[in-house]
């Protein structure tokens, strides 16, 4: 059996053809650069990775695109406030993105177009939509006219008869019940200040929807295989992106489109507006690692609620834990007494894992047949039958799960020997009163990647993400 995967155009598991043999094309809505990323979002772009480090591991090329929204009402109205330009206000949240992705083990996308560097090709999109007549110009703001694309709700499921006649929609966030045109091009208006461009079809700024039209097609042409994003992005967003890439093409736009569901706190969506939100930040300064948060998203299938508790994170940290002590266990096998069922049990183990996955990315059934394979394995080196060479294959094994899993990098949880050393040296000088030498030290330690903090309690560290 084949990859299978949960589609939200026909709300069924389909099976996963590529449109070229061997090589994807997907796209994933990125982040809006106003503020730190909270894990929220950050399930949406862990569930991204999983999906691409999946499709690799089944042998296809993959081409990911994530755009970076640098520019909506959120980022004028922030960098307004702190008085200083839009590029400047968001370079501190793309740079922020960008660290937060790696200390989340997430591999880079291919590409990270950014949308005021796009201006041109959103324009020549809304150009092609208003002489097709999908779109018009009213006070110099382009809508898209939804009444001239007769499939207009084929993903969200929305219906035309709830279309309120005669509605038009600027804002760059919209509830479901709000169905109307939208806005392409937005005339430029006194709250936008600095932020505009001169363009052909007017002065003002574009709207949220037509960036990620204009940038995916860009990148991977008219039509391509897969697009994510969480399920609240549905509907305005993905319904939009579709009205508007097939109104200009006349082509199928995307083949599947994957959402995931959301991380919760008490039951409610993690976000901004609600203020009920963590930042990756937030929970690192809290001492946790943040592969224990990788694990905690990705241990629960997508397209399933989860509700965030710090419970569930220690439930997580020490999954990993037990993980890690059986790598390390592995490690140190020095027996020659070889098991008979080895082989067997972790051609199991690995067809179990990919049964797993291939179905719909149940990541939940997958770590379930690893914690399987622990427990026999580790039983097996209990009563001394397992050899150096079983212990290879099987690290082996739990290497090849982990270029998908992403969870077994470690630096993070030790300090290895040549920085207590170091510490040591520098506490020696310290005590001593060799202030020169303990400073040299310390930078010695820094460009190690660690970061020291002296307290009443002591030295205390941290490793800097
Ligand atoms: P935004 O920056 O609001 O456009 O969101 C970026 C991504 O995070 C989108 O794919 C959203 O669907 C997703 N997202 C936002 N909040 C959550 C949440 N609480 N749980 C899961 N995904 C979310
Ligand atoms: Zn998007």
């Amino acid at each position: 059996m084949g990859l299978r995967l949960f589609n939200t155009l026909t709300r069924q598991k389909e099976d996963f053809v590529s449109i070229e043999p061997g090589k994807i094309r997907m796209y994933t809505c990125g982040p809006t650069v106003y503020d730190f990323a909270h894990i929220g979002n950050f399930r949406a772009y862990v569930f991204a990775d999983l999906l691409k480090r999946y499709l690799r591991y089944k042998g296809y090329e993959v081409k990911q695109v994530m755009n970076l929204t640098d520019i909506d009402d959120k980022t004028i109205r922030g960098s307004q406030q702190e008085k200083i330009s839009l590029s400047e206000y968001t370079a501190r949240y793309k740079d922020a993105f960008f660290q937060d992705i790696k200390a989340l083990n997430i591999e880079r996308a291919d590409v990270y177009p950014e949308a005021t560097a796009h201006i041109v090709d959103m324009v020549n999109l809304v150009k092609k939509l208003l002489e097709k007549s999908h779109a018009y110009q009213l006070g110099g703001s382009s809508y898209f006219k939804i009444s001239t694309f007769p499939s207009y709700g084929k993903l969200s499921k929305m219906k035309m008869e709830d279309l309120k006649a005669g509605a038009r929609i600027s804002k760059d966030e919209y509830e479901k019940e709000e169905i109307g045109d939208f806005a392409l091009w937005k005339a430029w208006d006194e709250k936008d200040g600095e932020v505009f461009w001169e363009t052909e079809v007017g002065k003002g700024r574009p709207g949220w929807h037509i960036e990620c039209s204009a940038m995916s097609m860009k990148y991977l042409g008219k039509h391509f295989d897969i697009h994510t994003g969480g399920v609240d992005l549905i509907f305005p967003h993905h319904e939009n992106e579709i009205a508007q890439s097939e109104g200009a093409t006349g082509e199928k736009f995307v083949n599947y489109w994957l959402h995931n569901e959301h991380l919760l706190v008490e039951g409610r969506k993690m976000a901004k507006s609600f203020g009920n939100y963590f930042t990756l930040r937030d929970i690192l300064s809290k001492g946790y690692n943040p592969i224990a948060i990788r694990y905690l998203l990705l241990a629960t299938h997508y397209r399933q609620q989860l509700n965030f508790t710090f419970e569930g994170l220690d439930g997580a940290k020490n999954a990993l834990q037990r993980l890690h002590d059986f790598i390390d266990r592995l490690k140190g096998i020095r027996s020659q007494k070889s098991h008979p069922e080895v082989a067997e049990i972790l051609k199991e183990a690995q067809s179990g894992f990919e049964e797993s996955l291939d179905d719909d990315l149940n990541t939940s059934s997958a770590l379930g047949k690893i914690f399987d394979l622990v427990k026999e394995i580790n039983r097996f080196i209990d009563e001394g039958d397992f050899s150096s060479q079983d212990a290879e294959k099987t690290l082996a094994l739990m290497q090849r799960f982990d270029s998908v899993l992403g969870i077994l990098k470690r630096e993070e949880l030790k300090l290895d020997e040549k920085i207590t050393e170091l510490i040591q040296k520098r506490n020696q000088a310290r005590k001593e009163k060799k202030w020169e030498e303990a400073d040299k030290v310390r930078k010695e330690i820094e460009s190690l990647g660690i970061i020291l903090e002296d307290t009443p309690e002591g030295t205390k560290w941290k490793k800097r993400i």
